[in-house]
């Protein structure tokens, strides 16, 4: 009898300074769980990394608790502006979208413009009217606005963006991320979560990798891609390169924030400069784990 080779899956709502052990971090792992056991059904079924990806982070964007679709958190105008993006670490095909306001699943989108346009990104009024035509479900600001207020608090540290890394049993992997973007941001502004490369990557060679965190850090740092080079062109094993890489968002910019990776042997791995990284993963095909932190820190100075 031969065993099939075995899944790996991550996932996370978002790095920051969250207080540890309140009710809301209870909540937070109970729905880590939640995901993750519908993405082991997936994998374990056969299904694949994207499709597993985009499946968990559109049950995170449903869920208030996190900011991303629903719960999404609103700029400094009080709209609701979302970004999502999507990578197959097979293909290296990528889909982004950034700006748009009235798209409950912005992870759907991003998906449909990587299958149907010669395209990246799409932005905007582009987006939603490409949203539009392919019939995916529309949102409205009160919907947005009625999923802030479920979970709003004074703690700005509180909101988590999303996102999932996936090695499914054919090898292949895929990463997805999705945000409101910042607390406040100014209307128009672009985070990481969208961009490939720095919010979001994935090579089969390397890893597939999910950030979250202050998005100009990961931007300037390129870390995303950063990440997964050291595996794929370094030979570093994931631990090794999640440890170099977050030493690297620290030392040059005093970066904030953390990532998710699963690397092509399907080892995930875990690093913050946040107090807190919340997360979630099945290791080759074993047991559900949750954390409220990474298992690399490598912390900040203060500002
Ligand atoms: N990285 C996201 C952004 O800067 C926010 C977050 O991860 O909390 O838009």
């Amino acid at each position: 009898m031969t065993t099939q080779p075995s899944y790996s899956i991550a996932i996370h709502g978002g790095a920051g300074n969250h207080r540890q052990q309140s009710s809301r971090e209870a909540l937070i792992e109970y729905s880590l769980r939640g995901v993750l056991t519908q993405g082991r059904a997936l994998l374990d079924a056969g299904g694949t990394a994207l499709d597993t990806v985009v499946h968990c982070t559109r049950l995170l964007e449903d869920d208030p608790l996190y900011n991303a679709g629903y719960g999404a958190v609103p700029n400094c105008a009080g709209r609701f502006e979302l970004e999502a993006s999507v990578m197959d670490g097979r293909t290296l095909k990528a889909g982004a979208v950034t700006n748009v306001d009235n798209i409950r699943n912005p992870v759907e989108l991003a998906r449909r413009i990587m299958d149907q346009t010669a395209h990246v990104m799409l932005a905007g009024r582009g987006a939603a009217e490409f949203a539009a035509a392919n019939r995916l479900a529309s949102a409205s600001q009160t919907y947005f606005q009625e999923g802030w207020r479920k979970h709003a608090t004074t703690d700005k540290d509180a909101y988590g963006t999303v996102g999932a890394v996936a090695r499914d049993r054919h090898g292949d992997l895929a990463a997805a991320t999705s945000t409101g973007g910042q607390v406040d941001k100014l209307p128009g502004r672009v985070g990481d979560s969208p961009l490939i490369g720095a919010g979001n990557y994935a090579d089969n060679d390397g890893c597939a990798v999910s950030c979250t965190g202050w998005g100009e850090d990961f931007m300037r740092t390129a870390l995303a891609a950063q990440v997964c080079f050291l595996i794929s062109r370094q030979n570093f094993d994931a631990h090794a390169a999640a440890r170099a890489a977050i030493e690297t968002l620290v030392s040059k910019v005093n970066g904030n924030g953390g990532f998710i990776l699963v690397d092509r042997i399907g080892k995930i791995a875990t690093a913050a400069s946040s107090a807190s990284l919340r997360c979630g993963w099945i290791e080759h095909g074993g047991e559900i784990k949750t954390a409220l932190q990474a298992s690399i820190r490598i912390a900040r100075a203060a500002s």
